[in-house]
């Protein structure tokens, strides 16, 4: 039996008279609720199989339901109680794709706090099996991709290319990215940290841990932004990543 919080209940389904007396006794509001049952018949249970074969959806099998996720989610305690973990992974196992794709607009709002995966006593990945649900939607062309999926992506191919993470090119490429102007140097091309037209809150936010910065490991950042090197052998490596995620169907470069 699954938990249903009151939340999630249609409220055209919800019976209920704030002032009611049956044969003397006075059954007022909760005492008289009553909600309506509901047809379901838009069940698709490959949905479900489709989940556990992503990377990250193996561990949904092993949820039963005891929400202890959601009441942990700050997300769901104090952004908007429709995101609703269990109850996404809920809908999943039962394949009910029309319910899912209502709730579209809250499902990518996950944070990556990790605190329901920390809390869940049944061991699921319960951040991961979000994101295998959301791609398994998207796959299915039910959602667009969500939007951090962009990042997660640059991200990557910054990582792909140095073998390790290039912070300055990271950051001020992503800015350029989201159509800001940015200088960039003429032989590698690629973005200058601090020069052009940078927002002034992201020269703040990027100025604030260099104040604090070591000069010896200030000067490798800045050697770092400069020349780019890659992480030693990273080109042998590279390849051995890339066999990786192709046979992962996780992200090919
Ligand atoms: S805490 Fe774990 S077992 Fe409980 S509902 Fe969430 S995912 Fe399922
Ligand atoms: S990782 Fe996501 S789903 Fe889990 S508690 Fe944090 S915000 Fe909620």
């Amino acid at each position: 039996m699954a938990i249903h919080e009151r939340s999630l209940v249609d409220p055209e389904r919800v019976l209920r008279k704030d002032r009611l007396v049956i044969d003397g006794v006075d059954v007022s509001g909760d005492w008289n609720l009553i909600i309506l049952p509901r047809v379901v018949n838009d069940y698709d249970l490959e949905f479900y199989d489709e989940v556990i074969a992503q990377p990250e959806g193996k561990t949904i099998v092993n949820c039963y339901q005891c929400s202890y996720c959601t009441a942990s989610c700050p997300v769901h305690n104090y952004w908007d109680e429709r995101y609703n973990p269990r109850h996404f992974i809920y809908l999943a196992r039962l394949g009910l794709i029309d319910e899912l794709q209502k709730r579209a607009d809250v499902m990518w709002r996950c944070v990556s706090c990790h605190k329901c995966t920390h809390r869940c006593p049944k061991g699921v990945l319960v951040e991961e099996v979000l994101k295998a649900i959301l791609r398994v939607m998207a796959k299915r062309g039910i959602i667009e991709e969500y939007p951090s999926k962009k990042f997660d992506k640059f991200f990557l191919d910054s990582v792909y290319e140095y073998g390790r993470i290039e912070d300055g090119e990271l950051l001020f490429g992503w800015i350029e990215k989201q159509g800001y102007q940015v200088v960039k140097d003429p032989i590698l091309k690629k973005p200058i940290p601090f020069i052009g037209g940078v927002p002034e809150w992201l020269k703040e936010l990027a100025a604030k841990p260099l104040k604090n910065m070591n000069i010896g490991f200030l000067i490798l950042n800045a050697k770092h932004m400069l020349f780019h090197p890659r992480t030693k052998n990273w080109n042998k490596f590279k390849q051995v990543l890339r066999k990786v995620m192709e046979e992962e169907g996780v992200y090919t470069h």
